[in-house]
Parts: C-alpha cells; sequence; structure tokens
C-alpha cells in the first residue's frame, strides 16, 4: 500500500523514536511525531508542545503555510492518512527482519492472555518478542511490530478489530506465517452485522499464513477454517474430539490448579497448571497446540507448565506508607515491558508531583551480554528521569559500573535490600516495582503497602472513563459535563476519579464542601471545581484555589460579595441554584429579577451558571412532577437573564435524567451515580466500577444445634462450616445483613451470614463450599456477578449510600489498562 507523501525537509535528522501519545515524549531530538486524529482526540493539537519541547520531526495529515513558518528548522512528511503512513512504515520494517516464526493471534477472547503465556513459554527457547500489554489496534500493532528487533526469532502480535475493513490494513502490517484463532464470541459485536461478518472479517488477517491453529469445539470457525483455508497445514485443540492435533482431557481440579492430560500423535502427555478458570484452560489448550507444532520437547517439561503465572494485563497503583505510591508490575521483566512501566511511572510521577523510585530486579533470559544488556537499561533509566535506583541481584551489582552511582544503589538479594534501612526512609516517592519472579519482590512490596487490612475495594478506573463515555453517548456531541465526585468520589476516592476525569477532559468536577475542593487543588488538580455547599466562612479559600460556590441563598450572595470586594476580587464564578419543586436548596424562582438586579450593580461575582436539580426523574410514575420542574426552571433562568443582562449557562440533568429526559440537556448536565457504574434506571451500557473483597481469616467446623455470635442469634442447622470474614458494620457492613439477610460469594457460590454482624467481623457458613480454605478471597459486592443494588436492597437503602458509608480503613486500589 503505497502512501502520498509530501516531504518539507528542513535539514537531515536520524529519527530513533516514533512516538503516537505526545504524554510519552523521551528523546524529542530523535524522535518522529505522527499526528493522529481518532474518535477521542487529534495529535496535530500537540504539535506545539512537542516542538516546545524539541520534537523537530512531524508526520502531518496538514500543514498550513503559517504553522510551517511558526515552527522554523521542522521536517515534514505531508500525508493523506498518518495511520496509513504508520502503517506502512512499519510494514517496511518487519520486512527488513526475517523472523523464523511471526505468530499473528485473533480472535474474541484471550489474545493477551494467549500471547503472554506463549511468551513464558517459548521464551525459554527463542529469542522472542511480543506486543507490548494490549496494543492491537491500528496504531497498536504497527507500534508493536516497529519494535522487532534484529535478534528476534519469534514475534507474538495480537491483532484486534472493531470495526469491518479493518483486519486487511493489519494484516498487511503483521503478515504471519502462523495464525492463531483463540476464541469467538460476541464481544465487539457493534461494528458488525453478525457473527459470520465478524469471523469473514477476522479470517482475513491469515491471507499469507501457511499455518492455522484454532479450537474444533467451535464448529463455526472450524468450518470457515477448512473452507476457506484447504491448502493450509491446520493444526487444531479440542476438549472433546481425539481426533484433534491436539486433544485435552482434564483429569482433576484442585481450588488452584487443574490437572490435564493432553494428547499428541497417540502420545499422552500429563501435566498441571496453575489455573482452575475455564476461559485459562482454553487458552492453555490453544498454547498446548503451538508449542506441539513449535517446541514440542516442551510437552515433557512439566515444570514450564506448572511455572506459568497468570497475566495481570494492568498496572496496579496503590497507596503506600509514608506518602508514597506503589506501582506494582513483578509478574514479569524484560526490557521491552520495563520501558512501557517506566513511562507509565515517569508520568504518574509527574502527574503528582512525586519523586520517580525504581526497584528492579537482574532481568533473565534476554540472550544478550550482560554488558550490552545492562548499558541499554541503564540508558533507559536515564532518559525516563528516575531518581533514585534500587537494583537487586548478582547481574545488576556486577554492572554497577554502567550506572550512575550517586543515583543507585546495589543489593545482591531482595533480603539484603529487605533490610536496608534506605528502603524505610523513602517517603513521597512514585515507586516502579519490577522484578522477576524468582527475586519474590512482592515481600518489598508489602513491606511498603500501607494497611494490612485485607479488605478491599478495587476501583477499576478503565470502567469508569467507559462510564463516562456512555453517558457523554447519551447527549448532544461534546456536551459539557460536571462530573459529581463529592463524599470521596461517592466513597470511591475522589482525587483518583479527579485525575482520570480530568485526562478525560471533563468540563467541571464537583464536591459538596470547600475542604474537599482544596484537597484536589493541593495535589495537582486543575479542571474547574463547583462546591455545592459553601459556607461564607470559606470565602478566602474559594478565592484563593479557585473553587466556584453554588449560591443558594441571598446572604450567602451578599455575603460573598462583600468578601470578594475586600480581597479585590471582579468577576469571580458563581453558580446559582435554584428550587424548581425539591425543596432543598435554592433560590425560589420568584426571586431571582432581584437577584439579577443585585449582581448586575456588583461586577465582584459573575454567574457562570444556573442550575436546579430533579427530585424524581427515575421515577417513571412522576414524569408530570419532572416535566413541571423542567419549565418552572426553563421560566426562572429566562427572568435572571433579563435581569442580569447576560446569558448563564443553564444544567438540570443528574443521572437519571440524563437517561429518561435528554430533551432538557439544555448547556450542561450533572453526572453522579452512572459514573460509579449504577444505572439509574437500570438501563444497559453502564460497567460496575468497584468490587469489595475480604478473605477468609478463621473455618471452623461445628456440628449442628451450636450458637454464633453475640446473642446467640445464629444456631446451626446441620454439621456446618463457620467462617470469620474482616468485615464488620464499622466498615460499613451493615447489621442488617445479620442472619443469612445477605449472601456473600465464595469460589462462584452464595453463602450466607450466619449470626448478628460484628463491629470489625462476621460470620458465613460455607458449608456447601468444601473446597474453600483460610486466605481465599470472598466478594462482598461487585461486577456482574454480585451487583452492588443487591446488597443495598437487603440494607433498604440505595446504593450510594452503600458506597458512601464503606469506612476509611478499608484500602482503596484502583486499576486502569
Ligand atoms: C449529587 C448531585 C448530582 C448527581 O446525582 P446522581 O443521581 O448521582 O446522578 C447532581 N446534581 C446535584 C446538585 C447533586 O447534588
Amino acid at each position: 500500500m503505497a502512501f502520498a507523501v509530501t516531504p518539507h525537509l528542513s535539514h537531515d535528522r536520524a529519527v530513533s523514536h516514533i512516538l503516537t501519545d505526545s504524554r510519552s515524549l523521551l528523546t524529542p531530538e530523535e524522535t518522529l511525531f505522527f499526528a493522529i486524529r481518532t474518535e477521542s482526540g487529534d495529535g496535530h493539537r500537540y504539535i506545539e508542545s512537542l516542538y516546545e519541547r524539541g520534537v523537530r520531526s512531524f508526520v502531518v495529515e496538514q500543514l498550513s503555510s503559517e504553522t510551517e513558518a511558526k515552527y522554523s528548522g521542522c521536517n515534514w512528511y505531508v500525508v493523506t492518512s498518518s495511520i496509513t503512513a504508520l502503517q506502512a512504515l512499519a510494514r517496511t520494517h518487519r520486512e527488513r527482519f526475517p523472523l523464523l516464526h511471526t505468530i499473528g493471534i485473533t480472535g474474541s477472547n484471550g489474545k493477551t492472555v494467549v500471547k503472554e503465556l506463549l511468551y513464558q513459554l517459548l521464551s525459554p527457547c527463542f529469542h522472542t518478542m511480543r506486543s507490548p500489554r494490549s496494543y492491537n489496534s491500528q496504531i497498536g500493532v504497527p507500534l508493536s511490530v516497529l519494535s522487532i528487533t534484529a535478534t528476534d526469532e519469534v514475534a507474538l502480535i495480537e491483532a484486534g478489530i472493531s470495526r469491518p475493513g479493518e483486519m486487511a490494513a493489519l494484516e498487511e502490517v503483521i503478515a504471519p506465517q502462523l495464525g492463531v484463532f483463540t476464541s469467538l464470541g460476541s464481544a465487539h459485536q457493534e461494528g458488525f452485522a453478525s457473527l459470520e461478518e465478524k469471523l469473514d472479517e477476522k479470517l482475513r488477517l491469515f491471507k499469507r499464513s501457511t499455518s492455522l491453529f484454532y479450537s474444533l469445539d467451535t464448529p463455526l470457525v472450524a468450518e470457515a477454517m477448512r473452507e476457506r483455508f484447504p491448502t493450509k497445514s491446520h493444526y487444531t485443540w479440542s476438549h472433546q474430539d481425539p481426533a484433534a492435533t491436539v486433544y485435552v482431557r482434564t483429569t482433576e481440579t484442585t481450588s488452584t490448579t487443574t490437572a490435564l492430560v493432553c494428547v499428541v500423535a497417540g502420545e499422552e502427555y500429563p501435566l498441571t497448571v496453575p489455573f482452575t478458570d475455564a476461559a485459562y484452560l482454553e487458552d492453555i489448550a490453544c498454547c498446548l497446540t503451538l508449542v506441539a507444532a513449535l517446541a514440542p520437547q516442551l510437552l515433557a517439561v512439566p515444570e514450564a507448565w506448572r511455572a506459568l503465572t497468570s497475566i495481570s494485563m494492568r498496572l496496579e497503583v496503590k497507596d503506600g506508607l509514608q506518602g508514597n505510591t506503589l506501582i506494582d508490575d513483578a509478574y514479569s521483566c524484560d526490557l521491552q515491558s520495563l520501558s512501557i512501566a517506566l513511562d507509565f511511572l515517569r508520568r504518574r510521577a509527574s502527574a503528582t508531583g512525586a519523586r520517580p523510585v525504581l526497584l528492579l530486579s537482574d532481568i533473565e533470559g534476554s540472550g544478550r551480554s550482560d554488558a550490552d544488556l545492562y548499558a541499554e537499561v541503564a540508558g533507559l533509566i536515564q532518559s525516563y528521569g528516575v531518581d533514585e535506583v534500587f537494583a537487586v541481584g548478582e547481574h545488576l551489582t556486577a554492572s554497577a559500573g554502567l550506572f550512575d552511582a550517586a543515583h543507585t544503589h546495589f543489593f545482591a538479594t531482595t533480603s539484603e535490600l529487605l533490610a536496608s534501612p534506605l528502603l524505610s526512609r523513602l517517603h513521597d516517592s512514585c515507586i516502579l516495582i519490577k522484578g522477576a519472579r524468582r527475586f519474590a519482590l512482592d515481600q518489598v512490596y508489602r513491606r511498603l503497602s500501607s494497611r494490612e487490612h485485607q479488605t478491599v475495594l478495587d476501583i477499576d478506573l478503565s470502567a469508569v472513563v467507559h462510564n463516562l463515555n456512555h453517558y457523554r453517548s447519551l447527549l448532544p456531541p461534546e456536551h459539557p459535563l460536571i462530573c459529581m465526585i463529592k463524599a470521596d468520589g461517592y466513597g470511591t476516592g475522589a482525587f483518583e476519579l479527579a485525575r482520570t476525569l480530568q485526562e478525560h477532559r471533563v468540563d467541571y468536577l464537583a464536591v459538596a464542601v470547600a475542604d474537599e475542593g482544596r484537597e484536589l487543588r493541593d495535589k495537582g488538580i486543575r479542571t474547574h471545581i463547583m462546591i455545592m455547599n459553601p459556607e461564607l466562612s470559606v470565602a478566602d479559600t474559594l478565592f484563593s484555589h479557585r473553587l466556584e460556590p453554588e449560591v443558594y441563598s441571598m446572604e450567602l450572595l451578599e455575603g460573598l460579595c462583600e468578601r470578594a470586594r475586600i480581597a479585590g476580587i471582579t468577576a469571580f464564578p458563581i453558580h446559582l441554584k435554584v428550587d424548581s419543586g425539591m425543596h432543598r436548596l435554592g433560590f425560589a424562582p420568584a426571586d431571582l429579577p432581584a437577584v439579577g438586579a443585585y449582581l448586575r450593580e456588583h461586577p465582584e461575582l459573575r454567574v457562570s451558571s444556573v442550575f436546579s436539580h430533579l427530585a424524581a426523574a427515575d421515577e417513571p410514575d412522576k414524569r408530570d412532577f419532572t416535566e413541571r420542574q423542567a419549565k418552572t426552571f426553563i421560566a426562572a433562568t429566562e427572568a435572571l437573564t433579563a435581569a442580569l443582562g447576560y446569558q448563564p449557562k443553564r444544567h438540570l440533568l443528574n443521572t437519571a435524567g440524563i437517561e429518561r429526559f435528554p430533551e432538557y440537556a439544555l448547556d450542561m448536565a450533572r453526572l453522579g451515580i452512572g459514573l460509579y457504574g449504577v444505572s439509574a434506571t437500570g438501563c444497559p451500557g453502564v460497567e460496575p466500577i468497584a468490587r469489595l473483597t475480604t478473605v477468609l481469616l478463621q473455618i471452623r467446623e461445628l456440628p449442628a444445634g451450636e450458637a454464633i455470635g453475640y446473642g446467640c442469634r445464629g444456631i446451626t442447622s446441620r454439621p456446618s462450616r463457620i467462617a470469620v470474614i474482616p468485615i464488620g458494620y464499622a466498615d460499613g457492613f451493615s447489621r442488617r445483613l445479620s442472619r443469612g439477610a445477605y449472601s456473600v460469594l465464595l469460589h462462584g457460590r452464595l453463602c450466607p451470614t450466619i449470626g448478628n454482624v460484628c463491629m470489625d467481623a462476621c460470620m458465613i457458613d460455607i458449608t456447601d463450599v468444601p473446597e474453600a480454605r483460610v486466605g481465599d478471597e470472598v466478594l462482598i459486592f461487585g461486577g456482574e456477578e454480585r451487583p452492588i443494588t443487591v446488597l443495598a436492597e437487603a440494607c433498604d437503602t440505595i446504593p450510594y449510600e452503600i458506597l458512601t458509608t464503606l469506612s476509611t480503613r478499608i484500602q482503596r486500589r484502583y486499576w486502569r489498562e
């Protein structure tokens, strides 16, 4: 595929870095930036800031003579499509490096897991590279391919599509000799008319492949493969059909492992894998088939299979002791994932003003000499601006001369590091922990973690973004949004929410009181912040931290004006609240002409917006009430505008309103509970964001007729296994959930509470889960399996109250893609 290039070259520059995301800039002079337009943004907007930081080479889709004149000394490559140009560059790059095997992986689910497991299996046998995390898109695939180097023998490249026509482009870039189809499911169905159409599109990846790998247990896939590619070599797996290339039988399942017999060419290979989940076992069957073709000797090495680790596709960020933030990436340690993690560290540290620190172990299995390898590591550490490094392992220690002595400490073993006083002195740092499994750096992670309490609220920030986009899609395009993060982000953590929402360019954040707003400003949040329930006493905090108050009474209005005048402030933005029928805070509609007239005389304040709150938008039988509120509000805003002499922005809708009354979107909308994964009217498309889990602390076997807990209120009706879990009413697990009023989920099965809920613990009946052991995870609520609404109903309340009353001693843990 050719692409039209019109180069405007000022001079020769050697380019060694390709950049598509301006936040990942590393070595400006050697960077070529591709300005890409996507649904969520336009790379052309970042040219100015990249130019200021020293980038001089750009691929663009348009170049005006003003731009060219303004940014002098640049090389410009003008193309019709920056994405197509990036793909063409990747294809040329791939053609330069003849690999032993290029493996292209597609399918609806399991692509990333299969790729990561294959990487673990094959990297001891071949120099193997793989696409980073889930870089499988029109941009991610070329970036992956561009990272192939001359020493690589096997490349594992993941390809994902979301609409027809995309796979042909990815095929050009990857041209896999080996094609892997993991599974077919209904995921990413939106862009396609039917499952067949989606399958047809995916199979385009295999146009030039010589060998195909797929499951016989999905007849639709197996038939399509045979029909479409009769002349290629077919390698299949099955749990049912002994005629498959690899036939897999499960022989025994424990709570953490599965024993399998894998039959290949009449030979039986028994092996055990540390997974029990059906999806993982499917991915294992797929890996077995590839291993049987590429490295059959591994079938007879049970240790290789037993040692597989599950794949965490996300970097976990957690608060540590002494103001530290911890990023745990301790499952793998290779150069490629190191540079991705360092990029993440640098962004994260600079966003929070923390010092970037790295804990790193020896890198194993690279196949390169230490001198070469660690020189590159030292270079990466320097270019990502890491402030302090704790290096663990004999190879790193022996290579100490390559590192900056002033900022690096060396330890031969993890125990030596744990014993070092330097470790306990770390504070207010952002610490990336990255190590090969053998070094067990998770011990260090635990040491640096803040709380030992085993009850954890996991917050999926990617789901927050998903929900944000969902509600955006219900409103007119580009409709400004105010995101409600009062009460510490409905209990999930206002700062992490604010950071994420700021990154996704919401227009306003709103909290209840000035202290919440000040804390966000202190931590670096720059988005507009609205304070919903301000008092006059905090006026100076409002002014000094640019916190925009809701004004709901004449007294407050006059008081704020007075304070602003004394402070010499003019046109400070405020938001007027109108009571249109809820009868909480707000001006009566009849007051507004007087409010407008007063403000006309007082230039200290300026009405940025006027709003009202719906009392019953989620009640289907109160439509008329809501309609009346809307009419009252709109009439009131007209009176206000006439008196003020200018038109403030108007907003009325909360989550339920967005779902049911989009016709009243006006100029902005206020999104609350929907962001947190609870639809006000049960509409689909919203993802749960929070999971509350704990662990089994103790298990006891009791005969029938024993009394459990305070007041002897729970009596065993049969010989029972009763477990204690460390969550009680002081954590927000209400005493109303006592005596079977609620069940938690353990190994996928419901276990009711028994006896009364105590302050810090409660008891559950786990008789029906005989495999449960101390330490096993218990799901209190979360995900699709145990929605928070079920818990709320059991407490006779609403999810808002459940979330906001979870105690602060429950650790919050944040996840993002
Ligand atoms: C909390 C709040 C919202 C958000 O309500 P949800 O039902 O959570 O969407 C909107 N507006 C005001 C004034 C609020 O106080």
